[in-house]
């Protein structure tokens, strides 16, 4: 399996999907599992890492030139645990530099690509993002699954995108120890796979309380495989109305549609929802992730990790630091950095940041009413529109970028978990995803509801 993967990487090299293969590594990793016997659910199992998890030895930049040559000396907790159960690495999987992005196109390394075309064009798509590598490598049939982080949308969005399999959990259910801080409250790592039971699989192998991240949480993990029963008879799923947006595509909400009668036909009970305070997301978001960003990036100095700048004579630490940054950070990154430093200043503290927080705290309660009155899943189409054409939105227009996380913001506000599952085409043949989002801790719920829609 290794072997095939492997040699699939190798005729794949135009997809851009992996930036740093491990054939090596792999292949021992592969001799080793064949000689377990006591290996897990995935041993021998070929995987792709996104280059965001640090990885001992190897590699790991978050595709981020200011991590060039930096190789971690400690491995992240998700990853060990995956290769404790038996897992293989193939290699580092392309992503938005330090996952800020939707498109893949904030990589140091360029873009990976979408391997579905529109229609007979021969355009280019983008496979999403931020985990951009993830999707295309797991959809073009390079690894068998990969893992993916999600802090807006970016496990999702792709996933939708190149029409597989994504899920995000409760915040923390998988630990966050290890894999490069975007915004911390908002970040969880999750699998992106062929179908939910690969899905199910993986983030079992994945989760679990770890003392070593203060936030993950202290709970048994469930058999999320024992779960897919493909029986939500009685379930109640909502449909919440600030999601049908104006403009909304035809095909969207033809899909949407769809969905509901699939999972009506399938025994569940369909009931109108409001979530009021959906409309405050995407600037409540766009507020908090690079007030964290900034904080969080501010270790970057040319000190402690990779790339340091050279410098001149009579430069101090501040033109170094100073120097280091302007040339090892891209320009969304920056961008974040310029608009997390703001909003956290004195003089614009309350106006932005505070009420940034209140504004979460209101969308979490609108969550929490809704599941008060027992509804058990909400679902919504996962993006606004199918993949886009590479070089359509970067740099031109960051708002209209960030407009593509309007339906996956939200469960990383509240801290909920969220699905993509691929659910349809548009008018081209390309893939489109539904997402379903669950009530905390319910993974398993949430797993077996999105099984009935595949
Ligand atoms: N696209 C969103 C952003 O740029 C989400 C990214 C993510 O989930 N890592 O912030």
């Amino acid at each position: 399996l290794t072997q095939a993967c492997l040699s699939e990487i190798e005729k794949a090299d135009a997809l851009g999907a992996f930036v740093h293969k491990t054939p090596d590594l792999a292949l021992d990793m592969a001799k080793a599992a064949d000689a377990n016997k006591n290996g897990g659910d995935l041993n021998g199992i070929p995987l792709g890492i996104k280059d965001l998890f640090c990885t001992k030895g190897v590699p790991s930049q978050a595709a981020s030139g200011i991590l060039e040559g930096f190789k971690p000396e400690y491995e992240s907790t998700v990853t060990s645990q995956l290769f404790a159960d038996g897992a293989v690495m193939l290699g580092k999987l392309n992503m938005d530099e330090f996952a800020m992005g939707s498109s893949n196109e904030t990589s140091v390394y360029g873009n990976a690509v979408n391997p579905w075309k529109r229609g007979n064009s021969d355009a280019a798509l983008t496979p999403g993002g931020s985990s951009g590598g993830s999707a295309s490598a797991v959809a073009a049939d390079l690894c068998l699954g990969a893992t993916g982080t999600d802090t807006g949308g970016s496990i999702r969005q792709p996933a939708a995108f190149v029409g597989i399999t994504g899920i995000k959990p409760t915040y923390g259910r998988v630990s966050r120890w290890g894999i490069v801080a975007f915004a911390s409250s908002l970040d969880q790592a999750g699998p992106m796979t062929k179908d939910v039971r690969d899905a199910a699989i993986m983030l079992k192998a994945m989760s679990g309380h770890d003392p070593k991240d203060s936030t993950s949480a202290d709970l048994a993990v469930p058999d999320f495989e024992a779960a897919l029963t493909g029986d939500i008879r009685g379930k109640v799923i909502g449909i919440p109305k600030e999601y049908r947006m104006d403009g909304m595509p035809e095909e969207i909400a033809k899909l949407w549609e769809d969905g509901t009668a699939m999972l009506k036909d399938a025994g569940a009970e369909i009931r109108d929802i409001t979530l009021p305070h959906t409309k405050y997301a995407l600037p409540a978001y766009y507020v908090i992730a690079p007030a964290e960003a900034s904080s969080n990036l501010a270790r970057y100095d040319g000190v402690r990790f990779g790339h340091r700048a050279k410098i001149d004579a009579g430069d101090g630490i501040t033109e170094m630091y100073e120097k280091t940054r302007a040339e090892g950070f891209g320009n969304e990154v920056k961008r974040r950095v310029m608009i997390g430093t703001y909003v956290l200043s004195a003089g614009f503290y309350d106006a932005y940041y505070n009420r940034a927080r209140k504004v979460r705290a209101l969308i979490k309660r609108d969550f929490e009413n809704v599941f008060d009155d027992g509804v058990d899943a909400i679902l919504t189409p996962a993006t606004p529109s199918s993949a886009f054409e590479l070089g359509s939105m970067a740099d031109a227009d960051p708002i209209k970028m960030y407009l593509n996380d309007v339906f996956t913001v939200t469960t990383n506000l509240a801290g909920l978990p969220g699905i993509a599952v691929p659910a349809g085409v548009d008018k081209d043949g390309l893939p489109l995803g539904l997402q379903l989002i669950g009530r905390p801790w319910e993974e398993a719920d949430l797993l077996n509801t999105a099984y009935a829609l595949e």
